[in-house]
């Protein structure tokens, strides 16, 4: 298809996003002449392995953790996966996970197939959320048990942006003697961190969605928390994690975690501001068209507007000619168009959780991007409606 903007809007950052230039050209001599192992006794690896332990303070002091605390993935699926499965292992005799309905496929599908990876029945009790995308606490504090080995609650939303209580959520979990882990790939770089006072036990974060590279993660454990490693293999990463660190990607990481932990407020409110312009003015200028997930406890730079009456796959394909990239909240599967089932739990009625629409900015995006968004949406919406046999005017 032809695009009739040469420049690509690129407002999907919570899918993925920009290396930042900074990142790369920290990362360049890492894939050219320092090309050494980490683990080796020589000298030429030996500063390879500096740069990882550099890297390896870098996210520490963004989490507010300490170095010891760090161990690297290779992404934030595998760190969520290896947090559930070493507390099932730390605790055989328990066989109940908390969890909640909107958790990324990370932890969702890894929920739905535990029984089969570790040989045991586990019953998972997926937390409701409300209209707003909210937990309710005293259904929480009601679902742990003696029998919990673990609780596992996202920070942030990636699809709304809703964030959630988690340090209140881990100290009540602790009260029980229940471990906590947090999915925080979303969260990590927008909201302020202080792990050494938080009763979170594990949390997940990923390089890609921090402008590092794809393919590199992190996976916080508490220092005192029981650990059984998910790969086992050499003795990388303090025996935690096995396999030749990925250590152009993880100096990469380490740098975009000194970006992120720099101004981090003011550029949040930068974001915040024109996130706020996008999704105001779109509420404004488009009929029928309504906000997903609580206003206020949310991401700076995520918004998810649902239009009703049209499908969002559809929304998608007009705004790929103006090189605008966002996400729908409904995605093609086995033919059928189905509503996320982060929209399906917060109950979006159908004619909206079809047309939904996440925009999700970063710190690249401008006013100029805003206005030009602004400007081509509400005639998309509208074109797309007069072809809508459902749609019978306002
Ligand atoms: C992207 C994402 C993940 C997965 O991270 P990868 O590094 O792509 O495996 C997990 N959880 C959330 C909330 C995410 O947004």
């Amino acid at each position: 298809m032809s695009s009739l903007n040469s420049k690509v809007v690129y407002m999907d950052n919570n899918a993925t996003t920009k290396v930042a230039p900074e990142v790369f050209e920290e990362m360049i001599p890492y894939l050219t002449d320092l090309y050494g192992n980490p683990s080796s006794m020589h000298t030429f690896g030996g500063q390879v392995g500096e740069a990882v332990e550099q890297a390896r303070e870098r996210v520490a002091s963004l989490l507010g953790a300490e170095p010891q605390e760090i161990t690297f993935t290779s992404c934030g699926t595998e760190s969520d996966s290896t947090a559930i499965l070493s507390a099932l292992q730390t605790f055989p005799e328990k066989r109940h996970i908390v969890t909640t309905r909107v958790e990324h496929p990370a932890i969702k599908n890894l929920c739905e197939t535990l029984d089969t990876l570790t040989g045991h029945k586990h019953r998972v009790t997926r937390l409701k959320v409300n209209s707003e995308g909210q937990l309710d606490l005293k259904e929480y504090e009601e679902a742990l048990s003696d029998d919990t080995a673990i609780v596992s609650v996202m920070w942030a939303n990636n699809e709304t942006g809703v964030i959630f209580p988690v340090e209140e959520m881990a100290a009540m979990a602790h009260k029980r003697g229940i471990l906590f882990h947090t999915d925080a790939v979303q969260a990590v770089g927008k909201i302020p961190m202080n792990l050494k006072e938080l009763d979170i036990d594990f949390l997940s974060m990923s390089g890609h969605k921090l402008h590092a590279p794809k393919g590199v993660g992190v996976l916080y454990v508490k220092r005192g928390t029981a650990f059984v490693p998910y790969l086992s293999g050499g003795h990388q990463e303090r025996g935690r994690r096995g396999g030749t660190e990925n250590v152009a990607s993880i100096v990469g990481l380490g740098k975009a975690c000194e970006m992120a932990s720099q101004n981090m407020e003011e550029e949040n409110s930068r974001v915040r501001y024109l996130r706020d312009k996008l999704e105001e003015g779109l509420l404004k200028a488009v009929p029928k068209s309504l906000l997903n997930g609580v206003k206020k406890d949310r991401l700076p730079n995520t918004t998810n507007i649902s239009f009703e009456y049209v499908e969002g796959e559809a929304i998608l394909l007009h705004m790929n000619r103006y090189n605008i990239c966002a996400s729908s909240g409904s995605a093609c599967t086995s033919g059928s168009l189905e509503p996320s089932h982060v929209l399906r739990a917060m109950g979006v009625p159908f004619t909206a959780a079809h047309g939904s629409i996440r925009f999700s900015l970063s710190v690249y995006n401008t006013e100029e991007e805003i206005d030009f968004v602004l400007e081509k949406m509400p005639a998309i919406i509208e074109s797309l409606r007069q072809m809508s046999p459902f749609w019978k005017g306002e």
